[in-house]
């Protein structure tokens, strides 16, 4: 029978909070969320904060934050409660490990009075040493168990002198740790590589392994998804479990997310925290779909995917054992497909913000809906909504009047077409200032006029712009209304006489 017909599926995630969610962080949590999904099970948070000295004030919060917008929500452990603090639900609590210092030292005592450990009293500058020498000799760099030697008179003497110690576990020698890993298949390690691992530090703070193991056993956890930097780490971890007689949890490692040249992806080619994303208005949506993709496909060309849908079809078993690269441009593609999917009052909604960051002032006569309508289409994520549109927003455009004649004409017959354009232009009613309507008309006015469309039509767009490249005359004019248009046409006429 399949492993998850036994037993209910429980995935955790288990951050360290270091100031942001790391992309990588979010692939994982993703995975882990959805196979919890796909398996009726529940997808737990915990926090792994034993490393004091890489804590980060408001980090567990942001965490929070950042998951929420994406979309993915723990069933228990440690939440975002309503008040935007971290809050705690489920059975299995404490979810935050400094808070359950007490369990790993009862645990860490099962092991010595078992004598699968042992005291260490070996102060940091002997390993600093130590470390140096075998690095000298080009050897790997190990401890070379000193303190394994002493007898329990001497430990003991030792411990009522109240020297420091941290506790190491007892590797046994010549053994081979194996495992089957969903995503890796076979591997396996021998113990002659595997360092006695320290398991508890000397200021009584677990490390990682027996952290992650010690709760991943209480906390029912029994399928361990995580990164492939992880994966050095799991044969200590069985060990471990294999110390305490505990069964050993399922595996998934999943593969690293790569820079474009291949090397480990890393916030100095680029933004790394889903943070700057979610910032620079890319969708939760896209990121989840794009994410989602870093390592899976479903083996067919189709590309959009809901987190509903993703939860029908992902497959573990099928996420690719080599590294994936990040393509930022693939990820633009993805939000500007999202972005173009929102309906129009949602994308305005989102997008005023940001457009109201990149342009000095709004002014409230402008045709926003068609300004909005028009980069819904173009943009790739919403802190680009106004970059071009720049022209709108300024009162007095200023450019060469030579830049109005369109290749062969003159200023003679520029400033007579613009007149014309300009007679025409004022018979429009309110209603009928649509780029459509102008379109249709302005197209057939030219053609009546026996006149080349460049030689009106390229006018009427470098006097509403100023720019040599903008949306149609047409969508430019129905943005800036009758008066506006009719006064910057003006305005060239002005400057062309
Ligand atoms: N605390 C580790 C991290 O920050 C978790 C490793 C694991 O999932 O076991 O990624």
């Amino acid at each position: 029978m399949p492993f998850f017909k036994k037993q209910k599926i429980r995935t955790r995630f288990a951050p360290s909070p270091t100031g942001f969610l790391h992309i990588g962080g979010l692939r994982t949590a993703l995975y882990e969320y959805i196979f919890a999904k796909q398996n009726k099970g529940d997808f737990v948070l915990r926090i792994e904060d034993t490393d004091q000295t890489r804590e980060v004030e408001g980090a567990v919060e942001n965490l929070l934050k950042a998951l929420k917008w994406a979309g993915l929500t723990a069933d228990e452990g440690i939440l975002l409660g309503n008040d935007g603090k971290p809050s705690e639900r489920g059975n299995f609590g404490p979810y935050t490990q400094s808070k359950r210092l007490k369990i790993y030292q009862k645990y860490a005592q099962e092991l010595i009075n078992q004598d699968k450990v042992y005291y260490c009293f070996c102060t940091p500058a002997r390993l600093e040493e130590l470390k140096n020498n075998q690095q000298t000799a080009g050897q790997p760099t190990h401890y070379d168990r000193e303190c394994l030697k002493l007898n329990s008179d001497e430990v003991k003497a030792k411990l009522d002198m109240g020297e420091r110690y941290v506790i190491r576990f007892k590797v046994p020698e010549g053994q081979e740790v194996k495992f089957v890993d969903t995503v890796k298949g076979e591997i396996k390690f021998s113990t002659n590589d595997i360092d006695d691992q320290i398991i508890l530090k000397s200021d009584g703070f677990p490390t990682y392994h027996l952290a992650s193991v010690v709760d991943d056993y209480l906390m029912k956890i029994n399928y361990v998804i995580r990164g492939e930097e992880w994966l050095s780490s799991t044969p200590k971890h069985i060990l471990l479990y294999q110390a305490f007689n505990w069964s050993v949890p399922q595996f998934a490692h999943l593969p690293l997310l790569l820079n474009p040249d291949k090397s480990k992806l890393s916030k100095r080619q680029g933004d790394v925290a889903v943070e700057d994303y979610r910032d620079q208005g890319y969708l939760p949506e896209a990121l989840i779909n794009f994410v989602a993709l870093l390592g899976w496909n479903p083996g067919t060309e189709q590309e959009i995917f809901s987190l509903e849908e993703l939860i029908k079809v992902f497959d573990l078993k099928k996420v690719h054992k080599s590294g994936a690269v990040f393509n930022r441009e693939k990820f633009d593609w993805f939000n500007s497909v999202y972005i173009k999917k929102l309906d129009l009052d949602e994308f305005k909604k989102i997008a005023r913000p940001y457009l109201e960051k990149n342009i000095a002032h709004v002014q409230p006569d402008l045709n926003l809906d068609k300004l909005f309508a028009i980069e819904q289409q173009r943009i790739s994520k919403l802190s680009e909504i106004g970059e071009e549109l720049k022209f709108i927003f300024i009162d007095k455009l200023e450019y060469d009047h030579k830049k109005l004649i369109w290749k062969k004409s003159d200023t003679v017959s520029t400033l007579k077409n613009l007149e014309l354009l300009i007679i025409e232009l004022e018979k429009y009613s309110k209603g009928d200032w649509t780029a459509e309507i102008l379109e249709k008309n302005i197209i057939k006015f030219i053609a009546d006029a026996g006149l080349q469309n460049g030689d009106v039509l390229w006018p009427m767009r470098f006097a509403l712009t100023g720019e040599e490249k903008s949306p149609t005359p047409f969508e430019v004019a129905e943005i800036l209304g009758q008066e506006k248009s009719l006064a910057r046409l003006g305005e060239a006429i002005e400057k062309l006489k």
